[in-house]
């Protein structure tokens, strides 16, 4: 699984504890490889997608993935992210970037999140046996915190925005040498979220979904859905890759605003507030390769206002679905969507992810 990290530049780098980014300053990338396929069944978690094999993952796997695919009506599913072990999506990345820690010999984590990321690099942290710290902005629900402290990671809160938490959190990588577990910047993130398709498309039956509605802030799972699809049809599995529709929240939304105005990286925005904390980055580090992605699908970016969010939020609580607002984004979308008689969700399967449960929430 050790694939050396590319840089556009052209250098490449040996993944070691310590390296986060490229000499260069540049953010670091994986080559797309292809997915084995069929992956082996005997495995019960995602690493069964994954070649595990120069790490250590069975001692730090809560058995992550394998989420339901809930059939919503005909032609929309959702994914229900938030039955993950800490209760979001997070784990399929975290999981990945916390074996890698572990085998690289990492003494020590450092984590920036605005809160889902945070619980859930805290709790494979824990499983690891690694000592974590992990910095969230000011106003992250009193529940995660809980859950990061109940895990016995260390909590640093951070007044200011989302990007002064990632600036503490990287100047105290820089100052003790600690693992970046990183899920903006450490692409290994993106080899976890991606088996998010590779379960779809089993679920599926093999059928490669027409639409996945996906919430956009970093990028996570925009990136690593693709990067699913996209490892699938280099196989030569498939021929085509789903389209993509990236959703943000109408106040903070730099890619939305970057897709519409044609520009090739987004422009940081000055968030307006959102109860969509999850996805309220307002200058994304991966802007541009969440923009590529999308165009490779022929998809398009989306956005939704507050009122969007909360009524889809309680129309899913109202079909059984306990999400937390973030995780009400892409139903919201897939919902306006469909009112206004969009080609971008005519036909299915449609799927959207409920990527974070709404027990954590402040709700
Ligand atoms: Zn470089």
């Amino acid at each position: 699984m050790l694939t050396p990290y590319e840089c556009r530049c052209g250098r490449s780098h040996l993944p070691t504890a310590g390296r986060w980014r490229c000499d260069c300053g540049g953010l670091l990338d994986l080559p797309l490889t292809p997915v084995r396929w069929p992956a082996p069944a005997e495995v019960p978690s995602l690493w069964r997608y994954l070649d595990g094999g120069d790490v250590p993952w069975r001692e730090v796997s809560l058995g992550e993935g394998g989420t339901p695919l809930v059939e919503e009506d005909g032609a929309l599913y959702l994914k229900v992210e938030y039955a993950s072990p800490t209760g979001s999506f997070k784990d399929r990345g975290a999981v990945v970037l916390v074996a890698l820690a572990r085998a690289l010999g990492a003494t020590r984590l450092v984590a920036d999140s605005s809160g889902n990321a945070g619980t859930a690099v805290a709790a494979y942290a824990a499983r690891a046996g690694v000592p974590a710290e992990i910095f969230v902005p000011a106003g992250t629900s009193e529940k995660k915190l809980r859950q990061i402290r109940g895990h016995g990671a260390e909590v640093v809160v951070v007044e200011g925005s989302r990007e002064d938490t990632a600036a503490a959190a990287i100047a105290r990588v820089e100052e003790t040498g600690a693992f970046y577990a990183s899920h903006v910047y450490n692409p290994y993130f993106h080899e976890g979220t991606k088996t998010y398709s590779l379960e779809i498309f089993e679920q599926l039956g093999g059928v490669v979904p027409e639409t996945l509605v996906l919430p956009a802030g970093n990028g996570t799972l925009v990136l690593g859905a693709h990067r699913g699809f996209a490892g699938l049809r280099a196989a030569g599995v498939i021929d085509r890759v789903p389209r993509i529709v990236a959703v943000q929240a109408e106040r903070c939304a730099p890619l939305a605003a970057a897709w519409a105005a044609g520009a090739k990286e987004p422009e940081a925005v000055r968030p307006g507030g959102t109860i969509a904390e999850g996805i309220a980055i307002a200058d994304p580090a991966r802007g541009s390769r969440i923009l590529e992605a999308v165009a490779d699908t022929g998809g398009a970016f989306v956005t939704v206002g507050e009122e969007e969010i909360a009524e889809a939020h309680a129309a899913l609580a109202a079909r059984g679905l306990w999400v937390e607002p973030t995780g009400a984004v892409s139903y919201a979308a897939v919902r306006r969507l469909r009112a206004e008689g969009s080609p971008l969700v005519a036909e299915g399967p449609v799927v959207a992810p409920l990527c974070g449960s709404g027990l954590k929430a402040s709700l």
